[in-house]
């Protein structure tokens, strides 16, 4: 029997593609995922090294919207998500102050990457499949990828769950509308230290908005629910110092980012990694939630057209899914 569900590509396996996803399912649609990474989760990331293993991009996230609350509530009754009762703080040249959050900071258990994986898991997703162009053939799309050229089925609907940049790239020749509203954000980059000690550091804090430094953020990684006990950091950079960085080399910007995790902690890790986020987070919250090109069935959800933040990407994928249905 031919099904009669309408087929959605979702390019993005990110919180927000995946959201999106999940939601347009539950309304009947039949949908497709694409993701360049292994994994799913994008910037909920988690990287191992061998022996160790850290938080690589989010850190942790609230739920403040209703919605989400409840989404976050089937994440921790499956054991994805945990809170996290790591002493957090502002740090500035030695000083430490509490910094409490009126909503509880939770993480991904036994990763960062857990939630979006469970979601995953009842969805169908290629992963190692870079997007490299689409193509609007009879009022369906076709999608062409890095590794396996074109794919051989076509979609009604087609979603880019992707950072503002590489979402113009895409769609910019097919919607001026699409490709004006991608181009009204600003997206800022953030170089990251991940750090392993063979010693515990006996800081008096789990995580600490850092002032004064090369470094913004700065949390022990093995503080947070079921991760191993040995010690890691993660060090991630300012937003405007990586921005003034981000034409540097890594063998460029390693020995400072050392040296700045030396002057903040008093030791040198002992094994480390570097990585330069370069469309981390959007410079201001942006009040459209979602862009939808029903003229070309095209949606656009992200971060970026929310807040950076884990609950407002998840949000973003959400809203679009709704209008989605409602458009039919
Ligand atoms: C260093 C850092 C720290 C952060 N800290 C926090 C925090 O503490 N709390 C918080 O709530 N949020 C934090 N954030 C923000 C949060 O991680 C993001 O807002 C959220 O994860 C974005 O989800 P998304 O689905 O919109 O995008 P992404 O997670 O970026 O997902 C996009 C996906 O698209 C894929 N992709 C891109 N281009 C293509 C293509 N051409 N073809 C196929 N696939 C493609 C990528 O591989 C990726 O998986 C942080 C982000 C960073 C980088």
């Amino acid at each position: 029997m031919i099904s009669t569900k309408k087929r959605v590509a979702i390019i993005g396996a990110g919180i927000a593609g995946l959201s999106c996803a999940q939601n347009l399912e539950a309304h009947g649609f039949a949908v497709t995922l694409f993701d360049k990474s292994k994994g799913v989760g994008g910037r909920m990331s988690h990287r191992y090294f061998g022996d160790w293993e850290a938080d690589h991009g989010a850190q942790y996230f609230t739920a403040r919207d209703p919605l989400f609350k409840e989404e976050v509530a089937q994440w921790v009754q499956a054991d994805v998500a945990k809170p996290w009762s790591g002493r957090i703080v502002t740090f500035n040249h030695g000083n430490t102050i509490d910094k409490p959050s009126d909503a509880t900071r939770y993480v991904g258990i036994p990763a960062m990457t857990s939630p979006a994986k469970y979601l995953a898991n009842r969805l169908h997703v290629h992963t190692q499949h870079m997007v490299v162009d689409v193509h609007r053939i009879n009022d369906l799309w076709k999608i062409t990828t890095k590794e396996h050229g074109q794919i051989p089925e076509a979609f009604e609907y087609l979603v880019l769950a992707i950072p503002s940049v590489q979402a113009e790239r895409l769609i910019g020749k097919y919607s001026a509308e699409l490709k004006a509203i991608c181009q009204e954000v600003v997206m800022l980059p953030c170089w990251t230290l991940l750090a392993y000690l063979k010693e515990p550091l006996h800081l008096a804090f789990d995580g600490a908005f850092v002032e004064g430094s090369v470094f913004s953020w700065l949390a022990r990684d093995n503080s947070k629910p079921n991760r191993p006990v040995y010690e890691t950091w993660v060090a991630q950079a300012s937003h405007a110092w990586s921005a003034a960085h981000i034409d540097h080399t890594q063998f460029e910007i390693e020995p400072i980012l050392i040296q700045g995790f030396q002057e903040l902690t008093g030791v040198e890790p002992d094994l480390h990694q570097s990585h330069l986020w370069r469309y981390a987070k959007l410079e201001q919250a942006n009040e459209r939630e979602f862009a939808l090109d029903l003229s070309i069935a095209v949606g656009l959800c992200g971060d970026w057209l929310k807040n950076s933040t884990v609950e407002g990407a998840w949000l973003s994928g959400y809203r679009l899914a709704q209008q989605l249905k409602q458009s039919l």
